[in-house]
């Protein structure tokens, strides 16, 4: 990966990755969608899977779906930034498409895992990390049971909350950690990291393009 000081100085501004972890049924999907919808130049990343899709859900547009023997094949030509095994199939984002938006300029928002999300971080110190709860144990229960009646079974579901106890543990090594209360108030306030983040490095695309005009002008 290109290191983010490459950029500096040379009036090309690169873009910051978000990541977004959350335990299963926290909603952090509709979180993050409600997100980009709201702000300009930051995109959602299209990470691989090897499962496959549930009902509704695009190829391209919500994952890449591709075969667990592909998927495997992709992470031995190292294809992927990080990936991870979670609940039996596997995910990972790609190394490639990652690194030519974040060249764009673009900022883009990985929704992954705890796993992946230490991955990522050990590759580039200045992707900012979010962790979202959900405001209490028996209100995921109650999420996930609602969802569960056409997608998880029982067993499922009691893996997922012992797996969510585990993933809770880790947010002490997130730079941010909100509480999806009412989905509005978590995009407020996630909107609210974006907004910080970007003016805390050069006020992002915008700042950088001011900054440009200043340069391109011969006034002395
Ligand atoms: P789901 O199958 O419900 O869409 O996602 C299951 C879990 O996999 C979620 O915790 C989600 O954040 C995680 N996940 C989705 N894409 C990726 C990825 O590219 N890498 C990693 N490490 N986790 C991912």
């Amino acid at each position: 990966m290109t290191p983010p000081e490459a950029h500096v100085g040379t009036g090309q501004r690169r873009g910051t990755l978000f990541v977004v972890s959350a335990p299963s049924g926290t909603g952090k999907t509709t979180v993050v969608k409600a997100l980009i919808a709201r702000v300009a130049g930051l995109e959602m990343s299209c990470s691989y899977t090897s499962r496959p899709p549930r009902p509704g859900e695009r190829d391209g547009v919500d994952y890449h779906f591709v075969s667990r023997d592909r998927f495997e094949a992709m992470r031995e030509t190292d294809e992927f930034l990080e990936s991870a095994e979670v609940f039996g199939a596997l995910y990972g984002t790609s190394a490639h498409e990652t690194e030519q938006r974040l060249d764009e300029g673009l900022d883009l928002v990985l929704e992954i895992d705890v796993q992946g999300a230490g991955q990522v971080r050990a590759l580039d110190r200045t992707a900012v990390r979010v962790f979202v709860l959900p405001p209490s144990p028996a209100v995921l229960e109650e999420r996930l049971r609602s969802r569960s009646a056409t997608d998880l079974t029982e067993a499922q579901l009691r893996q997922r909350l012992g797996v969510a106890r585990r993933e809770v543990e880790m947010m002490g090594d997130y730079d941010y950690v909100l509480i999806n209360d009412t989905v509005d108030d978590c995009v407020n306030r996630l909107q609210c990291i974006v907004v910080a983040e970007r003016a805390r490095r050069g006020g992002g695309a915008a700042g950088e393009a001011i900054a440009q005009a200043f340069r391109d002008r011969t006034d002395e």
